[in-house]
């Protein structure tokens, strides 16, 4: 029994199966960044995050890759309104992003590739594209010829006759047909551009993702995912661009997140119907949105109540009184000479919990079951310790175990499980390596030598480094 994933492609659950063995190729759509990162945004990434979690909980090697759209029309479009310059717009909501993706322990992606730092190779795509017939340079820019690429419509199930039906070439679009899409656009005056074959210009949104996946993933990877509202035309025109370069399949499995709701209507910044991550986490602790994203499948709509909040908070609170509970009596706990009916059934309600875990989380990743087992756990432990006088180190050992692994895979409990240098002696260190650093500035090597050789009789080493110094426990 493995992982089973739900790919959009298909529209069924399918055995998951990477194509090279150990190490799973993904990457995610990232944000196009022109304002503060949303409670929508979190759910999709959230998500992802624990999808990729727990790849690398169950043994895989996970390359995971994240593009920034960092130029674009909202963004130009947005500069104007506050009168900054565009890249600097970007560059600022691209800081707010990560500081605000790490305050909720989302993992970083392990590259995140910037559409400006990459329009060489998205020229270079479209080259190709233009080469093999599917693109052609109109008055306003490059198209793609959507009715060249025979397998359109395979992700959303869209039809080329519906879509040409829907819409028709607007005056002064230097496009063939109505459903071909923009894969650069030539420069109006006072935007952002860069010079190319066909002229100034930038690259069309699509373009990007294609281009930066390949780049860093290779012609053909595993998984990759969004919002459900990318599946089209975003990742129906990313499959084309990229299917119709190669030839041959590109993305194994496509997965999409359900939409975050307020009021009936999905959150999102045109709305401005969204509250921001930096909001919530004036209010709450990050892992209770964690956890209130967490208690509805990835796949499922999930709504923004006050109550839903409220509820994650309280279920959170609940299982960190249970940690507490199992790190006190483990200063107590007894080394099992013997079990009683009570260890037997402790024992055995952790166990079947335990495997319940790990098949709702096979099962398409499906946080909301797996974290019944969650409380499972933590129900059993509770009632072992309400019953026994004095309890057995293994029962309280094994639902430890089962509280890190849940750590692992969903971020949350990080108090408890993460390896911590000690805090006031790690400042200590930093203090002393700041004044060893002004004494070697003062030209005083004596006394600099001197606290490097005492820390290093403490068993702390420092080291210095391109990153400038740093420093190590040792042993010996
Ligand atoms: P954006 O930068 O707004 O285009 O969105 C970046 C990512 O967040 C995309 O994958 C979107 O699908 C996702 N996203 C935006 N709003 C929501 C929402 N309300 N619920 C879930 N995902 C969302
Ligand atoms: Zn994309």
């Amino acid at each position: 029994m493995g992982i089973k994933v739900y790919n959009t492609l298909t529209r069924q659950k399918e055995e998951f199966k990477p194509l090279r063995d150990g190490e799973v190729r993904m990457y995610v759509c990232g944000p196009t960044v022109y304002d503060y990162t949303h409670l929508g945004h979190a759910r999709t990434y959230i998500a992802f995050d624990v999808i990729r979690r727990y790849l690398e909980h169950r043994g895989y090697t996970v390359l995971m890759v994240m593009n920034f759209t960092d130029i674009d029309d909202k963004i130009i479009r947005r500069a104007n309104e506050t009168g900054e310059d565009p890249k600097e717009l970007a560059e600022r909501f691209l800081r707010y992003f990560l500081e605000d993706m790490a305050a909720l322990k989302v993992k970083p992606a392990d590259v995140y590739p910037r559409v400006t730092e990459h329009i060489g190779d998205i020229i270079d795509f479209v080259k190709k594209l233009q080469e093999k017939g599917y693109a052609y340079e109109g008055s306003d820019g490059v198209y793609f010829e959507v009715r060249k690429f025979r397998d359109y419509g395979k992700l959303s199930k869209v039809k080329l006759e519906d879509l040409v039906k829907g819409a028709r070439v607007e005056p002064g679009e230097g496009k063939k047909n109505p459903e071909d899409f923009a894969l650069w656009k030539k420069a109006k005056p006072g935007e952002p551009k860069w010079s190319s074959p066909w002229g100034e210009g930038r690259p069309g949104w699509h373009i990007e993702c294609s281009t930066m996946s390949t780049k860093y993933l290779g012609e053909s990877f595993d998984i990759h995912g969004g919002g459900s509202d990318l599946i089209f035309p975003h990742h129906e025109n990313e499959i084309a661009q990229s299917e119709a370069c190669t030839g041959h399949e590109w993305v194994h499995y496509w997965l999409h997140t359900g939409f975050l709701m307020v009021n009936g209507e999905k959150m999102s910044k045109s709305l401005g119907n969204f509250i921001t991550i930096r909001e919530m986490l004036k209010r709450y602790n990050p892992e209770v949105i964690r956890l209130f994203v967490l208690q509805r499948h990835y796949r499922s709509p999930l709504d923004y109540t006050e109550e839903g909040i409220e509820h994650a908070k309280n279920n959170l609170e609940r299982l960190y009184n249970t940690l507490e509970n199992i790190r006190v009596a483990m200063e107590k706990a007894e080394i099992s000479f013997r079990w009683g009916n009570e260890e037997f059934e402790a024992y055995k309600a952790v166990r079947n919990a335990r495997e319940e875990f790990y098949r709702a989380m096979d099962d398409d990743f499906n946080t909301a079951e797996a974290l019944k087992a969650v409380f499972e756990v933590s129900n059993a432990v509770n009632r072992y310790l309400t019953r026994v006088k004095a309890p057995k180190e293994s029962i309280l050992r094994k639902a430890w175990e089962f509280f890190r692994a849940v750590s692992d895979v969903f971020g949350i409990f990080e108090d408890y499980f993460r390896e911590k240098k000690a805090g006031e002696a790690e400042a200590l260190i930093k203090l002393l390596i700041e004044v060893r650093a002004q004494l070697r500035k003062e030209r005083n090597f004596a006394l600099a030598d001197r606290i490097r050789a005492e820390l290093r009789q403490l068993g702390i080493q420092l080291e210095d480094t391109p990153q400038g110094t740093v420093w190590k426990k040792v042993k010996v």
